[in-house]
């Protein structure tokens, strides 16, 4: 487990500006054996999530989501299979953001966001998000244009009414029941180069690298700059965003393992009581099934 003092200090505080530079990328637990002791500590966590995530689908009320960004090779698709491994897939869903189709563009940007947020009971991980709306497209303005937007609408508050869209979605689900957690895995551009080369010196790893992530690389502190005023804009109470050090995967899946089994069990949901008419009538259904 990591230390829940620690796990308080990732999660941003509504309002206040974030410096990415003030959060180490390459924070990991002290002493000999950390590695192990976390993973193992994650291991029992992942039961606890499985335990929770059980009581959360009986339930029916309450729902997750969970947003995960980042920069490539910052660690998502491992962190969601790690995470994933410690839940039912009944209850549990991945949604992967892409470049938008014709027909999402054909609507407003939170359409397809909406179409996909979890139903009750269930965990839904958007794997980049919405926010890839004030991220990538502020990086690279030209996509602005290509969004069918009548041109008058486009103007230099754009970013700012769009996360106004962007905390207003988020309320109205936290509203009607989504627990949304927020999660930016926090890579250093050193640490991406490193594994950009173990993707091409390692042909297991080749098809995960794609030139066009050589190409984003181009763009880091403008993604950076896009990422601070992002994070500042769009920190509240009912959707925190917690700034995850990612240089250590181990760190990361269990840092985030450990925020989303808190998150459930905040909620203190427990499996449904029945009532004690519908005691006697499964009393009643248990004689008459030994009677047969
Ligand atoms: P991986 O590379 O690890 O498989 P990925 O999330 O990078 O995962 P890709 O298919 O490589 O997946 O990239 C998806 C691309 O879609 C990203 O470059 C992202 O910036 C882009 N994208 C997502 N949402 C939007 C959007 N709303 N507008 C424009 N581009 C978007
Ligand atoms: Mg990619």
């Amino acid at each position: 487990m990591i230390d829940p003092k620690r796990i308080a200090k990732f999660k941003l505080k509504p309002g206040k500006k974030v410096r990415l530079k003030d959060h180490d990328t390459a924070w990991r637990p002290d002493g000999k054996g950390a590695e192990e002791v976390t993973e193992e500590t994650m291991a029992k966590n992942l039961e606890l999530l499985n335990e929770a995530q059980g009581k959360l689908f009986a339930g029916d009320q309450w729902s997750i989501l969970v947003v995960l960004q980042a920069m490539d090779a910052a660690g998502k698709d491992g962190l969601v299979k790690h995470v994933m491994s410690g839940l039912n897939p009944q209850g549990c869903h991945v949604h992967a953001f892409k470049a938008p189709s014709a027909e999402e563009l054909d609507h407003s940007f939170l359409w397809r966001c909406m179409r996909v947020a979890p139903a009750r009971g269930t965990i839904t991980i958007f794997n980049r998000s919405h926010y890839e709306e004030v991220l990538v497209v502020k990086v690279h303005p030209e996509l602005l244009s290509k969004q069918k937007l009548p041109p008058k609408l486009i103007h230099k508050t754009i970013w700012k009414e769009r996360y106004d869209d962007i905390n207003n979605f988020e309320l109205h689900l936290a509203r009607n029941g989504t627990r949304i957690i927020k999660i930016f895995l926090h890579v250093s551009k050193d640490e991406q180069k490193r594994r950009f080369l173990e993707r091409l010196d390692k042909p297991a790893k080749n098809w995960k690298f794609s030139l066009g992530d050589l190409a984003e690389r181009k763009f880091w502190d403008d993604y950076m700059a896009a990422y601070e005023e992002m994070l500042t804009a769009t920190s509240t109470k009912h959707a925190p965003w917690y700034v995850i050090p990612a240089d250590h995967k181990f760190v990361a899946r269990a840092a985030v393992a450990e925020i989303l089994t808190n998150t459930i069990l905040d909620l203190a949901v427990d499996y449904p009581t029945v009532s004690k008419e519908t005691k006697l009538a499964f009393a009643d259904a248990r004689e008459k099934l030994l009677s047969e």
